[in-house]
């Protein structure tokens, strides 16, 4: 097994090479065996002092924040944890008083969004305990930002309240932010089940946070309570589509009991997790659920999803029939069993797995180190051109990341022949055993389409069923409303329209309509003792923020809005030298156009806005000879914008320069 691990490590990057290397040093067994209670008393222990909620008068100054003042602009750069951190805008915002003995509950990101940006928190007197935290892969309208996290900007002035996090399972749509909000949020301790801390670790470390992280595990397969602040928590485990999913009983003094689903369905053959344990979870709907929040992924799709045992029956028959050429599986990195699937096939047939993708042999690496996976340990070789060259191609089964966020996956690089190890060649079967995010149904065709230009054969689940979905479909959620019985339900994790679908199912199945929480990103409810609920009409300010590189905004920025300009229409740049004083014109004007117009066009117009600019400014200059410079500049700048829309119908973005010398 070492060797494999040994070899894979080889075929990551430098970059990432340190990174592992790094994760090693740094984890100690330590957080592996501290107690929870232990953890968790330290940690309050460190931030013992004055913990009472702040009050409106109360000025966000934290000790141990660094800042630094850029140059002459007023732009800050602030420093924690060894490192530049984001950090949100103060907000005038404050939590409205919470009554003695209620709980409440605040969506904070995946109401509003799809498979995206899941956070939550629980509040108790005090105590805040956050439940996951997200990313949103860009979407068109965030112009190539790296990606949008939840805005937690409310909860910067509450840090010394917030020491838990608890993590249901490690999909980046649950954990892929914490990279950004751990520091902005003061490090709360987090607490999931092996595989989850282990790939929070694995992305923690990409920002060097791991020695400052603090975190306590839990087996969800086994009878569990653990005390986190005056928060009662159990976790269970439960079918998604990446082992080790939790979800969660949270138990509140003042009578609260919520379920929480994390992201679930119903599989009674899975193939490395246990079959859901109707027994336990029927013992926790006999306690008398408040709420249950349950993902809505699946919402709008009737009937039963799929069992993982009928796609591996289905790879294996395709494995069983295939006589030439190679297999190509194209599938979701973090779908670990699927991987376990193809190493059992593999075995039985006689044939060599080859892992492409540098997440799919990261997140199989993990796997592989804390024996989720079994193997014989030849099974997987190193996926090196000399290897695929030395193999028989009907003996190797290549299983490659189709992450459809990325541009360069894998199977992508070896659909544009740019893949350094595979050259896709006509015989070979490409299996896509994955499913089309929503509105990427192009560049999967896209995709496709090259890829029938070698002449390989493809299969796709239209075909045969050859994916699952992780999540429960409507008949999954009307048992899970049927075990929890709640009084309450909120259909989390989707939008206006999943999130509705998702009601209705359990009004079928149990709730009261008028019990449905339908809640949006910073709606707040309060739970009284008596479990009756309290909807605030006041809501949390949630705007978009997207990362983009080192840095952070908001999507309706300027930035944001002139890269859309940009874009849309392409640059105008103009440039007028004058003289200081009697301001005349001393040079020819010089016009720099990017992305404005097609080729035929250019010079002709070049030569009419050249024209048009000179008249703007003579004019403007001798109805007042002294206007200040910025009023000139944005004069010219209107001017112009009209006359170029009514001339070409587009509008660019114009930068005046006028040099004074
Ligand atoms: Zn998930």
């Amino acid at each position: 097994m070492k060797d494999f691990l040994d070899e894979l490590e080889d075929e990551l990057s430098g970059d990432s090479r340190t990174r592992i290397s790094q994760e090693k040093v740094q984890v100690s067994p330590e957080w592996n065996t501290q107690k929870p209670e232990k953890v968790a008393q330290n940690n309050i222990q460190k931030r013992s002092h004055n913990t009472s909620l702040p009050q409106k008068q109360y000025k966000n100054t934290p000790q141990n924040r660094r800042v630094t003042q850029q140059g002459n602009n007023d732009e800050k750069t602030y420093h924690k944890y060894g490192r530049k951190i984001i950090e949100f805008p103060e907000t005038k915002f404050f939590l409205p008083t919470l009554r003695e003995g209620y709980t409440r509950y605040i969506p904070i990101g995946g109401n509003n969004e799809i498979g995206a940006k899941n956070m939550g928190m629980v509040q108790y007197g005090d105590d805040i305990l956050l439940i996951d935290c997200g990313v949103q892969f860009a979407e068109p309208e965030m112009l190539w930002a790296d990606y949008s996290i939840p805005d937690v900007s409310f909860l910067t002035k509450y840090t010394k309240n917030i020491k838990w996090f608890i993590i249901t399972h490690a999909h980046l749509d649950h954990i892929g932010a914490l990279k950004n909000i751990l520091p902005v949020l003061d490090m709360p301790v987090l607490y999931g089940t092996k595989l989850t801390l282990w790939l929070v670790k694995k992305a923690i470390t990409e920002v060097w946070l791991l020695p400052y992280a603090k975190f306590v595990e839990i087996d969800a397969g086994v009878e569990n309570t653990t005390k986190i602040g005056q928060f009662q928590v159990e976790f269970f485990s439960v079918n998604h589509s990446i082992p080790d999913c939790a979800w969660l009983y949270i138990e509140t003094p003042g009578g609260a009991k919520f379920v929480h689903t994390g992201d679930f369905k119903i599989d009674h053959t899975p193939r490395l997790d246990k079959p859901a344990d109707f027994e336990r979870y029927e013992e926790i709907g006999n306690r008398g659920i408040t709420m249950l929040l349950s993902d809505s992924t699946g919402s709008t799709t009737k009937g039963f999803s799929m069992s993982e045992k009928e796609v591996g029956d289905t790879l294996e028959k395709i494995v069983s029939e295939w006589t030439k050429g190679r297999l190509l599986i194209a599938a979701f990195s973090s779908w670990i069993s699927r991987v376990q699937q193809l190493i059992d096939i593999a075995e039985k047939y006689d044939k060599y797995i080859f892992l492409s993708g540098r997440s799919m042999v990261e997140n199989i690496q993990v796997a592989q180190k804390l024996w989720y996976l079994s193997m014989k340990p030849w099974t997987i070789k190193k996926l090196t051109a000399k290897n695929t060259e030395s193999i028989p191609p009907h003996k190797q089964i290549i299983i490659t990341t189709w992450s459809q966020w990325e541009e360069f996956s894998a199977l992508q690089r070896m659909a544009e022949g740019k893949h350094n190890a595979i050259t896709i060649q006509a015989g070979d079967t490409v299996v896509f055993s994955s499913s089309v995010v929503p509105g990427n149904e192009r560049s999967v065709a896209g995709v496709i389409n090259k890829l029938l230009r070698y002449g390989v054969k493809i299969i796709t689940k239209a075909d045969a069923p050859v994916h699952t979905s992780g999540n429960a479909y409507q008949e999954e959620q009307k048992i899970f409303v049927r075990l929890f019985r709640p009084k309450y339900f909120m259909p989390i994790y989707g939008d206006l329209y999943f999130r509705t679908r998702h009601a209705e199912t359990a009004v079928q199945s149990w709730v009261k309509e008028s019990n449905v929480l339908l809640l949006d990103n910073g709606n707040i409810i309060d739970f009284a003792p008596n479990g009756s609920v309290f909807r605030s009409k006041i809501k949390v300010p949630i705007q978009e923020y997207v990362i983009d590189g080192n840095g952070m905004g908001l999507t309706t920025s300027h930035v944001i809005k002139a890269r859309e300009q940009m874009m849309n229409a392409g640059v105008l740049v103009i440039q007028l030298t004058v003289d200081k004083k009697s301001r005349a014109i001393l040079a020819p004007l010089r016009l720099e156009t990017r992305w404005l117009v097609y080729v035929d066009e250019v010079r002709y117009l070049h030569k009419v806005i050249i024209k048009k600019t000179r008249e703007i400014y003579e004019n403007t200059v001798k109805a007042v000879p002294d206007m200040e410079e910025k009023d000139l500049l944005r004069i010219l700048r209107t001017d112009l914008e009209q006359f170029i829309l009514k001339r070409i119908e587009r509008e660019p973005m114009i930068i005046p320069i006028v040099t004074m010398v």
